[in-house]
């Protein structure tokens, strides 16, 4: 058989992942990527890029545990070599929450509760819990991958792709990492948008990473900017800022750290976060009149892409392993 051909379609964090995953996974294969919009203007783009882990609820916490969030160790060290940094946040919560110790607090570095003369920054609320995590940035991040790509020989066309079906004449094997844009290309009414509006402004006195538990106010110097959050609005598909939203994401930011009162130059950012019960990462087989095209799903991070994204790319290259393995066996199964 001829070196399989294979696309992925997306340029987002998860499509250019999974693609350098597979250049190392499956090294005899033609890849390409095809996507409409790459960096600056995908959701990966808009993304504060923390590795905080989020809970998928219908996904066993042991998996997520396991096969996404511990892969980050060999992450680690690339994101502080190309576009990041170790930080040290403060989680603090209005009410102290049912799990004081989360399913992750071994996963990330030096997990504590804040001490009394920490929390009294916060007089609005009662627990707080500090620890250690990454902080990714997102474009120089997705350059970087683009990068290598391009060094590996790696296609990439801008296209958009109306229906998986019209690659099977091009393609041995489809990877499908559309993000939000799955819900129009496969009608998967699992998927759903959670808007999330973000400000970046300059400030760069500010030094802490600070996050209100209920994950909507938060805080994240960058090495740019300071991205201020946010917002999580369900079905929403504005992609248009709203300035009363930014008043208010700036009036909660305000109340966390009050000399962001002095901040400059602020930008408004908005994305869309594609949502669903669990990651849709498996195999499917299309078929139409007796041909047929193997496809890979990996979609539906919602709003922890970035933090589980190396997770999901290596397990997604084995699948397109698996489906080339298979595409081999019945080529050679032909020929006897
Ligand atoms: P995208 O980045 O949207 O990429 C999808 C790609 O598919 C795009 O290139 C698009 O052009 C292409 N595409 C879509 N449809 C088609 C088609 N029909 N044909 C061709 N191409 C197509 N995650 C974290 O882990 N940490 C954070 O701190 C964090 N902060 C966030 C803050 C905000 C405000 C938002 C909005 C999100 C945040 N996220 C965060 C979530 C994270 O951004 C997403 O989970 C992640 O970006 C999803 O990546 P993706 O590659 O699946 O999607």
């Amino acid at each position: 058989m001829a070196a399989p051909k294979v696309a992925v379609v997306g340029a987002g964090v998860i499509g250019l992942s999974t693609a350098l995953c597979i250049t190392e996974t499956c090294p005899s294969c033609s890849l390409t990527i095809l996507s409409d919009q790459f960096s600056p203007n995908t959701t990966s783009d808009v993304a504060a890029g923390m590795l905080i882990p989020h809970i998928y609820p219908v996904t066993p916490v042991c998996h997520q545990q396991a096969g996404l969030w511990q892969p980050l160790c060999l992450f680690a060290k690339v994101v502080i070599a190309v576009a990041g940094s170790n930080i040290s946040l403060w989680q603090v919560f209005k009410n102290t929450p049912k799990e004081e110790l989360p399913f992750w607090s071994d996963v990330v570095l030096g997990f504590r509760p804040m001490t009394k003369a920490e929390l009294q920054k916060f007089p609005q609320h009662q627990f707080g819990q500090a620890f250690t995590t990454l902080k990714c940035d997102c474009p120089p991040y997705l350059l970087w991958l683009e990068k290598r790509l391009k060094a590996t020989g790696v296609q990439m066309h801008t296209r958009k792709v109306a229906d998986l079906w019209e690659l099977h004449s091009e393609y041995n094997v489809v990877v499908n990492c559309a993000g939000i844009g799955a819900h129009q290309l496969l009608g998967d009414k699992e998927l759903f948008p959670v808007r999330g509006q973000v400000l970046k402004v300059h400030a760069p006195w500010v030094k802490n990473f600070i996050r209100d538990g209920d994950g909507l106010t938060y805080i994240y110097p960058g090495i740019h900017s300071v991205t201020l959050g946010g917002t999580r609005e369900k079905e929403s598909w504005s992609l248009s800022p709203d300035a009363g939203t930014t008043k208010d994401i700036f009036d909660r930011c305000c109340s966390l750290e009050p000399s962001l009162q002095g901040a400059k130059e602020i930008k408004v950012k908005v994305g869309l976060r594609p949502s669903r019960q669990c990651v849709r990462l498996q195999r499917e087989v299309l078929s139409q009149g007796g041909v047929k095209l193997l496809v890979v799903h990996n979609y539906g991070h919602g709003a922890g892409g970035f933090s589980v994204h190396w997770g999901t790319a290596k397990e997604a290259a084995h699948l397109v392993r698996e489906c080339i393995a298979a595409l081999q066996d019945s080529s050679a199964r032909a020929k006897l």
